[in-house]
């Protein structure tokens, strides 16, 4: 009896790996997400969410980045929805935008205001640590303006 709880409790596990609690556990993570910020919480927007936060870490990635990750699940979306997507998390402050280079677009999962460095090899972005930055003095915004943010990017390339 006891070997047969074994093997069936073994057998379980190889067929449904680790993830499938995870997996539940970041789908209802995602859909909060998506509601609580007043959106409607439909199939693709809760896909892409999954991706964005499911795991509960944080990430910079592009539209581009975004749709490549969704076309690999069971969920058809397309790039023009990604990027849609990605300013309606935007607008109601789910994620952030980072603008690199020529005007290209990350969005990050982290809300706190942090520091970026961006690889000038890869073209990526990733956090930098913040204890070190000071930033005192900002020069006047134009008249009739006022600032709203400060972006710091730190490009970084290798030395040698
Ligand atoms: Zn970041």
């Amino acid at each position: 009896m006891l070997k047969l709880n074994y093997y069936t409790l073994k057998d379980t596990f190889v067929r449904h790996p680790i993830n499938k609690s995870n997996t539940k556990h970041s789908m209802n993570r995602s859909l909060n997400w998506v509601s609580r910020a007043g959106l409607r919480p439909t199939k693709q927007r809760i896909k892409l969410a999954q991706i964005l936060i499911g795991d509960g870490e944080n990430k910079h990635i592009t539209a581009e980045g975004l749709f490549d990750l969704v076309k690999k699940s069971n969920v058809s979306v397309s790039l023009a929805t990604v990027y849609n997507t990605l300013k309606a998390f935007c607008d109601v402050g789910l994620i952030n935008e980072v603008m690199v280079d020529g005007g290209k677009s990350y969005f990050d999962t982290r809300l706190d205001d942090h520091p970026h460095f961006f690889w000038e090899d890869t073209g990526e972005i990733s956090d930098a640590p913040s204890e070190n930055l000071e930033i005192n003095n900002l020069p006047n915004a134009p008249h009739e303006y006022e600032i709203t943010k400060v972006d710091v990017i730190i490009r970084v390339k290798r030395s040698n």
